[in-house]
């Protein structure tokens, strides 16, 4: 591809910064060691992983030991889900939100072929979780609420210390998959009362393949992944201790950053979503624009269709997202959307824009500079527009 790449797709992945990088090298060639071995070449190793550890747990305010690393977001949000379910097999409810992510959503349809009983709590018209719901849901047949921090689509941040707080009233275990919020939004486990939480390396500067799942001391948990003793044996399989490594470098980086990259990203963000409000007529932002992530701006073109624009952007090289799903060869707005009850001309034509620390003014100016014109383009030719 010719042009540069402006990317603000980062809800989707991020760029591995060159730091975390420059960190894992060493592991891929010098340092090949197994961790468990008994000889000091293979077990030197280990120390980087507990150092690696010890970083994820200071970005997080936990301990070492309530880290355990395992592949990927999904993982860890199966781990938290299955372990609860498993050690009380007397409770068959499990209490999801309706805008989780597939990784705890099509898992809570997979349980329901199984004949756990699902309960999925609504969102209103900003995608902002209906509590009252919430609280007649969750009962004492509840084993495990799972609700996630903030969600990929729209950036909302959900109430997960009260949500806690009402799943600890009823004897139920509370995850939170917070794959989107950490590293964007400061996250102290210490002071709360969150049993359960997942994160992902890619999502914050680290490689794909890595995750996180924060146990709190005194949780009780059965391994997903069975095998070694490794995670003190709450994670089988051999540590991928490059991604590890990278993963603790990207979490002191955040930890240290947050707040002048927070303050960065949200100013561009801001200013995107502004501009387009003021200048392109019959668009909407999908949200809570009061309680969101920082670098999320979930924007509908009305009357026109997600995917072509996206295809226009990149043709510039500009890289978003749209929220539709692929089914059966036709384009379904995303199940986020549809939960919200966004119109189906808004839904259909939704672009997410999700920025990071390497973004700029000048993808901004970019993106501005092209989008009226998509825009104008499309719904020209679109038969709901006149
Ligand atoms: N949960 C949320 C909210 C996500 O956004 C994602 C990734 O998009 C995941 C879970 C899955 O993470 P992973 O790709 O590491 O499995």
């Amino acid at each position: 591809m010719d042009n540069k790449i402006i990317y603000v797709d980062n809800n989707a992945t991020t760029q591995v910064d060159p730091e975390v990088l420059k960190e894992m090298m060493p592991f891929f060639s010098e340092y090949y060691g197994n961790p468990s071995s008994i000889h000091s070449f293979g077990g030197q190793v280990m120390k980087y992983v507990e150092e690696a550890r010890h970083k994820v747990a200071e970005l997080l305010g936990a301990r070492d030991t309530e880290i355990i690393f395992t592949s990927c977001g999904t993982e860890s949000d199966n781990a938290a889900i299955f372990s609860s379910l498993f050690l009380c097999p007397q409770k068959r409810k499990v209490v999801v939100s309706k805008v989780e992510h597939p990784a705890v959503l099509n898992l809570a349809k997979e349980l329901d072929r199984r004949d756990y009983q699902i309960a999925e709590i609504p969102v209103d018209s900003k995608g902002r979780i209906d509590l009252e719901r919430a609280e007649e849901m969750i009962d004492d047949s509840t084993a495990v609420v799972s609700v996630m921090w903030a969600n990929n689509e729209t950036g909302n941040i959900y109430p997960v210390e009260k949500l806690a707080e009402i799943a600890h009233r009823h004897g139920a275990v509370f995850h939170t998959d917070a794959v989107q919020s950490v590293g964007k939004v400061p996250v102290n486990m210490a002071n709360s009362s969150i049993d359960m939480l997942s994160l992902s390396g890619h999502k914050l500067h680290a490689p794909k393949g890595i995750g996180v799942l924060y146990v709190k001391r005194g949780v009780r948990f059965r391994p997903f992944v069975i095998g070694g003793h490794q995670e003190k044996g709450r994670r089988g399989g051999t540590e991928n201790v490059a991604l590890a490594v990278g993963l603790g470098k990207a979490a002191e980086l955040a930890r240290v950053n947050m707040n002048v990259e927070t303050t960065k990203v949200k100013a561009l963000r801001d200013r995107l979503e502004k501009t387009i409000l003021e200048t392109i007529p019959s668009v909407r932002v999908n949200g809570d624009v009061e309680n969101r992530l920082p670098n999320t701006s979930n924007i509908s073109f009305e009357y026109i269709e997600g995917e072509s624009i996206l295809m226009h952007l990149d043709r510039y090289g500009i890289c978003a997202s749209s929220g539709s799903a692929c089914t059966t060869g036709s384009l379904e707005p995303s199940h986020v959307l549809r939960a919200m009850g966004v119109p189906y001309t808004a839904a259909h034509g939704a672009i997410r824009f999700s920025f990071s620390r390497f973004n700029e003014e000048a993808d901004v100016d970019a993106i501005l500079t092209h989008i009226p014109g998509i825009i104008q383009t499309l719904r020209k030719i679109s038969p709901y527009w006149n």
